[in-house]
């Protein structure tokens, strides 16, 4: 595995920058967090036997970020894509999910995606839909970002720089439709704090090219099975307008640890 070092520009990740021109993890290097097999434990394709790569680095600081290994922090060597790429493939598993982090930010992504669906792989790419990446998949699991997840007065965040480049960078409607009009197998995951939270997503998804009510899903937020007054109101807001409960099969199988 080349443990090579990052040039000190985007260091920390994020993606500053134009990703195309300006990401020193261009030129088939990718900084992985983890790689592991194990199955989806959300979305259409739960229980499905799957290896994940996690890639290292994103553009947002989501309060409730369930990787911070992947973004507030990110951690792990730089690889290169035909050495994950074989990795992946040596698996033997046909179900492939490129996860982060935000792995549109990463040109190695996109290759990674075309060099594993031209083998036969089912690839599901994994993103917040703010960032463009040409990295035609399966299925593009979609997780826009709310309100919710500004880290306002987060102790990670002492400045509040990171607070206010998130809350500038967590939607881009432009960016949004574009990639669900190129992907049209698609889910949009919302993670969810409260009832108030449905307004901004209809609001959304109003200003977004048509999306089926069954490619809308709702997770509640949390890195522990949600208590069952959380579950109550989000089973409700489902039924009521054609959406999906999003259950995480690999936090009730394994608890919240890594490489599940
Ligand atoms: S976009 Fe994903 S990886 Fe990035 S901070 Fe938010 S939850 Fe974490």
């Amino acid at each position: 595995m080349a443990d090579l070092r990052l040039p000190e520009y985007g260091n920390d990740g994020s993606g500053e920058g134009s990703p195309e021109s300006d990401n020193p993890q261009t030129g088939g290097m990718v900084r992985i967090a983890e790689t592991f097999a194990s199955i989806q434990g959300e979305g259409k394709l739960s229980g499905v036997p799957s290896f994940f790569v996690r890639i290292s680095g994103c553009n947002l600081r989501c309060s409730w970020c369930d990787t911070p290994h992947a973004s507030w922090s990110p951690e792990g060597p730089v690889r290169s894509v035909e050495e994950v790429f074989g990795e992946v493939v040596a698996s033997g598993l046909r179900h492939v999910v490129l996860t982060g982090g935000e792995p549109m930010l990463f040109a190695g992504a996109g290759e990674l995606c075309r060099r594993l669906r031209a083998l036969g792989r089912h690839v599901t790419f994994e993103t917040a839909g703010t960032v463009y990446l040409d990295a035609p998949c399966d299925l593009l699991s979609v997780s826009p970002k709310l309100s919710n997840s500004t880290p306002w007065g987060d102790a990670r965040d002492q400045a509040g720089s990171w607070a206010a480049r998130h809350e500038s960078r967590r939607l881009d409607v432009s960016v949004l439709g574009r990639l669900l009009e190129l992907n049209p197998e698609h889910q949009l995951k919302f993670v969810v704090r409260a009832p108030e939270d449905l307004e901004e997503i209809e609001s959304l998804l109003g200003r977004l090219p048509r999306v089926r009510p069954a490619d809308v899903l709702l997770m509640p937020e949390g890195v522990r099975l949600p208590e069952p007054e959380s579950v109550a109101w989000v089973v409700r807001a489902c039924i009521e307008r054609g959406w999906r409960y999003c259950h995480r099969l690999h936090i009730e199988l394994f608890g919240h640890v890594r490489g599940t």
